[in-house]
């Protein structure tokens, strides 16, 4: 069997084969671009290559990159657990060319890598391209040999990629591979496009125009080539598994969990063991990279995360703090690969062990208080706001975590009421404020607020957060 670690090498390898510079994986934060939350993408590190700001030695590159998608534009965080594909922590595998080869390689090469060099069947394959991409369409057929109907045309914005408003663009091509009828889901382009029988495995982006403003777009006289491929999916499929989960290196982690909570693997806990595999990672590879948990930001995404891990550890009945204990299975999977794990190997475990011994006792009391509030509440009401709030502010359960809590039972949380709650608390805040007539440190303390953005003191806003860090 091809593990993770065989497969994210014989990638490398066969582009390395083929001209490419194997370059490391840059940070999970992003260090050129303020308004990204998490590098959730291979081409992060090469924005500027691309658009010609930064010039590198190569004009072809290959990476494994690491990528969190848990906030801001692409957010997988609710899917984890609930879908065979998403992760928040993944590894993208790509390829780039900077104005070098174009679609014709880009298409030879991922062809020739999936069905030859790992050996996947034709048979099970199926492309999309951009309706307007003829080209792709033409070179799918004559490459691959493909017949029509396994080149699905999709016209929407789903496989037309863009930078930004301004910057480099152009159509996408995907690969997608059949799992079987025995699961459900319809091919990409039709209206269950979204079940898992038809994975999505490897995305091909070919940057041939340039967006200058709104009506004005130009073609590239050097298109560039930008690709990603998850690493766990493709792991699927080579393994014989559906599900990026049975992969061997998730397996080894939710095994770990399962030990070291005298539970099954299987079963009754599989979702909060699949979380907390999924979450391990995310977290372990966040701090590795500098990120720590607050009450903000990134910060706070990670206390998000962290938080979700622990309240799953404490539903398979974990008296104690659990993820720390995780830590030397994900470094013995991927300590080799990432050699950072080591690196911060005693930051991670001092900070999961710390996150977690806090918040063990309000998360106790929060989930009963959260559990008689229920019990007041008829099937399919909402959760009140101001519950949700009380939840938020006394026990610090970010909202995420009451509606991940509330989910098995199909009950929302009125979020505008969990809103009001919070402005409220605010406007009492600044009153009591002013009302202690020391008008300029209180100038000064909301300047100093807009400067950092919210504050401990305040507690975490969704708008300030998000609107100064987005995908
Ligand atoms: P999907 O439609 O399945 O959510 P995507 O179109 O959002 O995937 P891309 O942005 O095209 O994904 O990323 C490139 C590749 O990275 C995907 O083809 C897939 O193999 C992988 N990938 C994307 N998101 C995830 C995730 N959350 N977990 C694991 N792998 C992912
Ligand atoms: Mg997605
Ligand atoms: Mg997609
Ligand atoms: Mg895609």
């Amino acid at each position: 069997m091809k593990t993770a670690n065989d497969i994210r090498r014989t990638f490398l390898d066969f582009f390395a084969k083929n001209g490419h510079q194997i370059v490391e994986s840059s940070p999970l934060v992003p260090r050129n671009d303020p308004t990204l939350m998490f590098t959730n993408a291979g081409m992060v590190q090469f924005k500027n290559v691309f658009t010609g700001a930064e010039q590198r030695p190569y004009s072809r590159a290959t990476t494994s990159q690491k990528c969190v998608r848990a906030g801001g534009k692409h957010n997988d965080l609710d899917n984890v657990g609930y879908t065979a594909r998403h992760h928040t922590f993944f590894e993208m595998l790509g390829n780039f060319s900077f104005g070098d080869y174009f679609k014709d390689d880009a298409i030879a090469f991922a062809w020739n890598l999936v069905t030859k060099e790992f050996g996947l069947p034709a048979d099970k394959l199926l492309v999309t391209v951009h309706s307007s991409d003829e080209d792709a369409a033409g070179i799918w057929r004559k490459v691959a040999g493909l017949s029509d109907d396994r080149i699905i045309r999709i016209p929407t914005d789903d496989n037309f990629w863009r930078m930004g408003d301004t910057g480099p663009c152009g159509p996408c091509s995907e690969i997608f591979f059949d799992h079987g009828p025995h699961i459900a889901g319809g091919p990409p382009g039709s209206p269950d496009q979204d079940g898992d029988r038809f994975i999505e495995i490897w995305n091909l982006v070919f940057m041939q125009y340039e967006q200058r403003g709104p009506d004005d777009l130009i073609a590239l006289p050097k298109p560039s080539i930008d690709t990603g491929m998850g690493l766990e999916r493709l792991a699927a499929v080579l393994q014989g598994k559906h599900d990026n989960y049975d992969i061997d290196l998730m397996r080894a982690l939710i095994v770990a969990s399962a030990e070291a909570t005298k539970t099954a693997p299987d079963g009754a806990h599989a979702v909060s063991h699949r979380v907390i595999a999924d979450h391990l990672r995310s977290c372990c590879f966040l701090i590795a990279d500098g990120v720590l948990p607050s009450n903000e930001g990134r910060g706070y995404v990670l206390r998000r995360i962290m938080r979700r891990a622990m309240r799953h550890a404490h539903m398979i009945g974990a008296r104690e703090p659990l993820m720390h204990r995780l830590v030397p299975a994900l470094i013995q999977q991927m300590g080799d690969a990432y050699p950072e794990l080591n690196r911060a190997r005693a930051l991670i475990v001092e900070t999961l062990k710390l996150e977690e011994t806090r918040f063990k006792q309000t998360l106790e009391r929060g989930l009963r208080l959260l559990e008689d509030e229920v019990a007041r509440l008829g099937e399919g009401q909402p959760l009140p706001g101001d519950v949700a709030f009380k939840l938020y502010d006394t026990y610090g359960f970010p909202l995420d975590l009451t509606q991940d809590v509330l989910r098995t039972q199909g009950r929302p949380v009125d979020e505008s009421g969990f809103k009001a709650a919070m402005d409220e608390q605010r406007r009492k805040a600044r009153e009591s404020w002013a009302g202690s007539g020391e008008a300029t440190t209180e100038k000064l303390w909301y300047e100093l607020k807009d400067e950092l953005g919210a504050t401990e003191f305040f507690g975490y806003d969704t708008e300030v957060a998000e609107g100064k860090v987005t995908a």
